[in-house]
């Protein structure tokens, strides 16, 4: 039997950055994944093949509705989603070869299978043929993610009842699909079939969209959508959906208890993820898990057998790629007796709608409930000059600093490139800075970053520059 320091079981952005972490730190590594990719949700059916999706679409968006402006005359422009599929199905495979390679390179033993433990050091792996393989490891990284969630009356059917899964991989552009949930997953994979021509209708819940984010987003972004054709009924709780063949049937509640129904040739369910531990055998390593299906923690990511880990989807928290990755990196460091830090506050989050929306800190409304005196800064995008001169003019930026020490406490923002724009507000909150220090950096013009120090500067003094 092989015996290694480690083994991770599951590839995903937590499993495969943990394994080349601690293949960094001189352990030898064994990485477990059922699938024969290598990537999990993550590079297979989440962040990678939604954004190649999100960014062919916005190019047709683009030559139906801003070329003509910008000058460029295109006729009969139309959607190829075979191509699309194609296409991205392409990005995700080069992706996925990316990491055997970083495998390879870093000298991870890779088993394809699905890892299910014996005891708390042995490990079995049943490869799809059925063949078994047993393992020993020292120490052992749960990182086995997360499925789409469903509840009782809309369970999918993977054919017109949908997932993410399926949605990123349709054959055919819907002429009408109704979306459970304005969540992110929601309003991205809505984004791009909206822009293909599909009516898409959200029907949400809670009394706003992205709910989970600072307030001024949502209404912002409902305000964008809506312009972009997007139908949203709020206050709706989806009791059941039904495939009638051709087309769903959506029954909802509204706010009054009123029973709503809609109808679409597509239902996206994406009312969120849940963590999952299918075929784990957790009990038999006497690792706990929750009430809410994750893997139960500690502060240092061990579980209940202090040496197993768990990160990423399947433990609590954000269920981000870049929270699994810093958690990965965190549990290597700490195994090999070094002193790692992350920071859960100062998690960026982002939706990749167009334009994007990005936060990181607190929302204004949590500030207000913990009692905090703030001051809220903001600055509209449409007072950019970059934003004139490239047609993107909606949005704001808004930042949110302690009234008394000027220390920047959140900042939210809807903008073109929000999601790598986020990052500067990132980097000056992991080093405490004031809204003054942002006000006073120096920032490229013409550039959407700009908005930023504008907002800064409201925050700080009510004084910025160019309104
Ligand atoms: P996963 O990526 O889920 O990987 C877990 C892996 O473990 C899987 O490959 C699974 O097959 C394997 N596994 C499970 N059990 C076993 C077992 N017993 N044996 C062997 N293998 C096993 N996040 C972002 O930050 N940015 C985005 O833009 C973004 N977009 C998304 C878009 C969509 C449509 C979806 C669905 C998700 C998106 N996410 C995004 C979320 C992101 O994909 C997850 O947060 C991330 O993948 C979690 O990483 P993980 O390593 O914890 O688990
Ligand atoms: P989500 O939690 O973002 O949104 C789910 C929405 O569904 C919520 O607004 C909720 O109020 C609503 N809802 C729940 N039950 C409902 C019902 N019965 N009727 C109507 N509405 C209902 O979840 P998601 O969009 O499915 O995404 C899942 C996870 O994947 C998220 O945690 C997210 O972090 C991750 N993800 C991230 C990205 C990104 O970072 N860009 C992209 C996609 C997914």
């Amino acid at each position: 039997m092989e015996s290694f320091d480690l083994a991770i079981i599951g590839s995903g952005p937590g499993g495969y950055v943990a394994a080349i972490r601690a293949a960094q730190l001189g352990m030898k590594t064994a990485i477990i994944e059922k699938y024969n990719t290598l990537g999990g949700t993550c590079l297979n059916v989440g962040c990678i093949p939604s954004k190649a999706l999100l960014d062919s679409s916005e190019h047709f968006h683009n030559a139906t509705h801003n070329f003509t402006e910008h000058g460029i005359d295109v006729d009969n422009v139309r959607p190829n989603i075979e191509q699309m599929i194609k296409r991205k199905n392409e990005v995700v495979e080069q992706t996925c070869n990316g990491i055997k390679y970083l495998m390879d390179k870093n000298k991870i033993a890779v088993f394809n299978g699905l890892g299910s433990f014996k005891d708390s050091t042995h490990i079995s792996i049943k490869d799809q043929d059925g063949k078994v393989t047993e393992i020993e490891a020292k120490k052992t990284i749960i990182a086995t993610g997360s499925k789409p969630n469903f509840f009782p009356g809309m369970e999918p059917d993977k054919k017109r009842i949908i997932t993410s899964t399926e949605a990123l991989s349709l054959k055919e552009i819907p002429k009408k699909m109704i979306v459970i949930g304005g969540g992110v997953i929601g309003l991205e994979l809505g984004s791009v079939f909206g822009r293909l021509g599909t009516q898409v209708e959200v029907v949400e819940f809670a009394s706003s969209i992205i709910p989970t984010m600072d307030e001024t987003m949502g209404k912002e972004l409902t305000r964008v959508l809506k312009k972009e054709g997007f139908k949203f009924h709020l206050e709706h709780r989806v009791k059941s959906v039904v495939n009638k063949g051709d087309k769903v049937i959506i029954t909802a509640l509204n706010k009054k208890e009123v029973e709503v129904t809609f109808e679409a040739d597509y239902c996206l369910v994406a009312v969120g993820r849940k963590p999952y531990t299918d075929g784990l055998n957790a009990e038999a390593a006497g690792v706990k898990i929750t009430d809410r299906g994750q893997v139960e923690v500690n502060d240092y990511l061990q579980t209940s057998t202090p040496n197993i880990y768990a990160i990423g989807d399947v433990v609590r928290g954000a269920m981000l790629a870049h929270k699994a990755e810093e958690e990965g990196v965190f549990v290597a460091e700490h195994m090999a007796g070094q002193k790692p830090h992350m920071n859960y506050n100062l998690i960026p989050g982002v939706v990749y709608t167009w334009p994007e929306v990005a936060s990181v800190g607190k929302t204004e409304a949590e500030l207000v409930k913990e009692g905090r005196e703030i001051k809220v800064g903001s600055f509209p995008i449409k007072a950019l000059g970059r934003a004139r001169a490239s047609m993107d003019t909606a949005g704001l930026v808004k930042v949110i600093a302690d009234s008394e020490t000027d220390e920047v406490l959140g900042v939210h923002m809807i903008a073109p490139r929000a999601a790598d724009l986020i990052m500067e507000a990132v980097v000056a909150m992991e080093y405490r800075a004031s809204a003054e220090d942002i006000a006073r950096i120096c920032h490229p013009h013409p550039t959407y970053s700009e908005a930023i120090k504008e907002a800064a500067l409201d925050a700080f003094e009510k004084r910025a520059l160019h309104i």
